[in-house]
């Protein structure tokens, strides 16, 4: 016979139907709207505790060597900076590992600064690492960044893309790693207070000090100031690691009149020093940077100071046939699918690499240099049936380059 309604208890309680607000009617059994709370709750904390678990495992695996050997298959050179890079990672992690036990030696944080020219490779080097260790990755720009309250973006919408990135996983967020372009756009615009409030520049600094070392945020999810109800997320900090990128343009005079005036007090004692004054990023200290604008605070934020160098006509080229997804590789595929075996004379290839100098396009420009001489192929081959190969020899590129855009550019 069927239960009276007032009879009806939550079989996980006992809670009677007088007590509860909802009792929800299984096959053989009820539960109430307290009991569905609580079950969730235990639900949540476990996936949690299982994810964690599977990052530690997986972050483990690699080694400084082992992440620097992947780092290798993607970018070419900068072999300092990718030791610097995958010692102050493994740190990093090794600190997370330690945040269980209670260890009285505290291990910091090791956020980086790199410092390089425009297109050396300091966003591949970040979005690369990211790749090797599977976690939340994302790029933020410094200069859309304002102090809060001004027109612009908070600093917080850096959490919020990388929230994104994990999918609002927020336990995979709390160890992502963000990358900040063209942090030296930040820097202060001059020594003197001035009357007006510098908001994208010091301000900013100031705002990055708190999320750099470690603090629960509370994020809008959804970002900005569009969503004025959304309700906040609370992200933890301490474990993101923050990766900050710039050129920093002119620094290398700092730096040189620094070098200079040591190197007359060297003199003293005869005392011959010879540096490299064409890479003259390679000495670069933090006083350096505290002289080109950025706060003391945030330098020390940023322990792991390390420097990219300028591309040379080799890397240049290496850069074009070496990495794993090189541009050469990348060409030969879109072909591959038109079932074209696809070739580039050696020739060809110095040819691109002499104009990307010539008209100092750096890496980026390689890009833009092929493109200009496959486009017509790229265009006219996939409607033609008999087409099985198809070789770039120089008279070929030089045709199609001579009648592109880019021969209109001023030499650099
Ligand atoms: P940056 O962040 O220093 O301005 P990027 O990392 O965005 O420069 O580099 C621009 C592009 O140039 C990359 O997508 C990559 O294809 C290429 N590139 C730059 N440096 C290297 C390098 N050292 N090895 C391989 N590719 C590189």
């Amino acid at each position: 016979m069927a239960k009276q309604s007032k009879d009806l208890k939550c079989s996980f309680c006992g809670s009677g139907k007088q007590e509860s607000m909802m009792l929800i009617a299984g096959i053989d059994a009820h539960i109430c709207e307290k009991c569905i709370q609580q079950a969730s709750t235990i639900i949540t904390e476990e996936t949690s505790a299982k994810n964690n678990a599977n990052l530690n495992a997986s972050i483990k695996l690699a080694k400084p060597k082992d992440i620097k050997a992947h780092l290798d298959q993607y970018v070419i050179g900068q072999d300092e900076a990718k030791k610097i890079l995958a010692v102050a990672v493994y740190n990093h992690y090794k600190r997370l590992a330690q945040k269980s036990s209670a260890d009285e030696v505290e291990i910091e944080k090791s956020n980086m600064i790199m410092i390089g020219e425009t297109g050396t490779g300091k966003t591949l080097l970040a979005r690369t690492i990211a790749k090797t260790l599977q976690v939340p990755f994302c790029i933020v720009d410094a200069t859309v960044l304002t102090e809060a309250g001004y027109v612009g973006e908070d600093v917080e919408s850096i959490l919020t893309r990388l929230l994104q990135a994990a999918d609002y996983n927020v336990a995979a967020a709390e160890r992502g790693i963000v990358y900040i372009d063209e942090i030296d756009k930040v820097a202060r615009k001059s020594d003197n207070p001035s009357i007006t409030r510098d908001v994208s520049g010091e301000g900013v600094q100031q705002a990055l000090l708190k999320i750099l070392e470690g603090t629960m945020v509370n994020v809008p999810p959804q970002g900005g100031r569009k969503h004025p109800d959304q309700k906040m997320i609370a992200i933890n900090t301490s474990n993101i690691l923050f990766i900050c990128g710039g050129a920093f343009d002119g620094i290398d005079k700092k730096i040189a009149r620094r070098m200079q005036t040591q190197a007359i007090g060297y003199a003293i004692e005869k005392e011959q020093i010879a540096f490299d004054k064409e890479n003259l990023l390679k000495y670069v200290t933090p006083q350096d940077l505290k002289s080109f604008g950025l706060i003391p605070e945030l330098i020390g934020r940023l322990p792991v100071l390390t420097h990219l160098n300028p591309l040379d006509q080799t890397t240049l080229r290496a850069i074009l046939t070496e990495p794993k997804n090189s541009l050469v590789k990348q060409y030969q595929k879109l072909f591959e699918y038109e079932q074209i075996d696809l070739s580039f004379d050696s020739d060809v290839l110095d040819f691109v690499v002499e104009k990307a100098m010539t008209y100092k396009l750096g890496a980026r420009g390689l890009r833009s240099i092929l493109e200009a001489i496959m486009i017509d192929a790229m265009f006219d081959l996939p409607s033609e049936k008999n087409v099985k190969t198809l070789n770039i020899d120089l008279d070929y590129a030089l045709e199609k380059f001579n009648k592109s855009e880019i021969t209109k550019m001023k030499v650099a």
